[in-house]
């Protein structure tokens, strides 16, 4: 077993963005584990960026089936490609394809799987990773001592490499192997949410609102700050829960897992189901009105105070600045 493989996820043929930060995981253990190779499965696949990363080789698995974020396809496809390369790290994306993949890969390699990895290192063949626990507030430290490892690194958690001047892996293209037998589900429909403008998981700075907004109203004033600052809205579980938003805004353990510069949490209370879900945010900014309230413990700046007052000033200071 030798060498880092990279799952590169895509969506409509073009590579997911979290790609670079899996490069950038693949990386750190490089001069240990040898050489990385990328494994690219959709359909019709642009690979000019795989090409650009650094890695040896881009195997190409293209398959109509592959088209969707099928878990068996993919599951069927990738182990197939592992049994041929036999890669001592699997690298996933953070995604729900690619933590779903990753459990079911690791059971099938015989390995260990590493969800939310902050930090990887190698000594004495095992593999010890970081990863956050109690939302973020703490971080555990594993030992895994059995390879293949399959490692889904945690959003944000490694800054995303950046694509080289030249074209220089070579290109493997390979007939993906997916059985009947393997496709044990079916995806019958998918709808796009309505709402997301920004997609919250690619947005530079998410103004969430939480229970303390008191209704679906607020949430408007709250789009007009994120138009002006060029960001997306998120919610905690109970504005979603109550149909003030959709569910798709929703962020923490049941919802998306964010990452962006700066996460401004309004009438949020901080319970660690949401904050598991933007622990990873550069910069936290809390508006509550209880100053013990557990936000303000993990927020680098706080407002003790009413939104009604705070938001309306902030979004003309906005204005004001132009
Ligand atoms: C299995 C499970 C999964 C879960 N998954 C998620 C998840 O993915 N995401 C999630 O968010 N939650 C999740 N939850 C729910 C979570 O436990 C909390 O109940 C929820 O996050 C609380 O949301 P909140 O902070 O908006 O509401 P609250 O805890 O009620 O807090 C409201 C806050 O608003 C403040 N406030 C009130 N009025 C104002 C005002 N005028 N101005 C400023 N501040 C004000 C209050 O002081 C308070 O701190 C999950 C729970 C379980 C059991």
């Amino acid at each position: 077993m030798a060498g880092i493989l990279i799952f590169a996820e895509t969506d409509a043929g073009a590579i997911l963005p979290n790609f670079w930060e899996q490069v950038a995981a693949a990386r750190t253990l490089a001069p240990q584990l040898g050489s990385v190779s990328v494994a690219a499965l959709g359909w019709q696949i642009k690979t000019d960026e795989a090409l650009r990363s650094g890695a040896e080789a881009v195997y190409v698995l293209e398959d109509e089936r592959l088209t969707e974020p099928w878990p068996d396809a993919h599951l069927s496809a990738l182990e197939s490609l592992c049994h041929e390369l036999h890669p001592a790290m699997i690298v996933m994306p953070r995604t729900t394809l690619g933590m779903e993949v990753a459990a079911r890969l690791a059971f099938r390699l015989g390995g260990a799987l590493a969800q939310d990895a902050m930090t990887l290192q190698l000594a004495d063949d095992a593999l010890t990773i970081t990863r956050p626990v109690a939302g973020g507030a703490a971080s555990a430290t594993v030992r895994l001592n059995r390879a293949p490892w399959i490692v889904v690194p945690r959003s944000g958690a490694f800054t995303p490499a950046e694509p080289g001047a030249e074209a220089s892996a070579k290109v493997v293209s390979v007939q993906p192997s997916i059985s009947d037998a393997a496709l044990k589900t079916r995806c019958v429909s998918r709808a796009r949410q309505e709402g997301e403008t920004i997609s919250l998981e690619r947005a530079r700075v998410i103004i969430s609102g939480g229970r303390g907004l008191d209704g679906p109203e607020p949430f408007q004033l709250l789009h007009r700050i994120a138009d002006a600052i060029g960001g997306a809205v998120g919610a905690s579980r109970p504005p979603c829960d109550s149909g003030w938003v959709p569910t798709s805004y929703q962020i923490g353990l049941t919802g998306k897992m964010v990452s962006p510069e700066v996460y401004i949490a309004v009438g949020i209370s901080g319970a660690t189901q949401h904050t598991t879900g933007c622990s990873s945010a550069r910069t936290i900014v809390a508006i509550n009105t209880d100053k013990d309230a557990p936000i303000f413990r993990m927020a680098t700046y706080g407002v003790v105070g009413d939104w009604k007052e705070v938001l309306p000033a902030f979004h003309a200071a906005l204005a004001d600045r132009g």
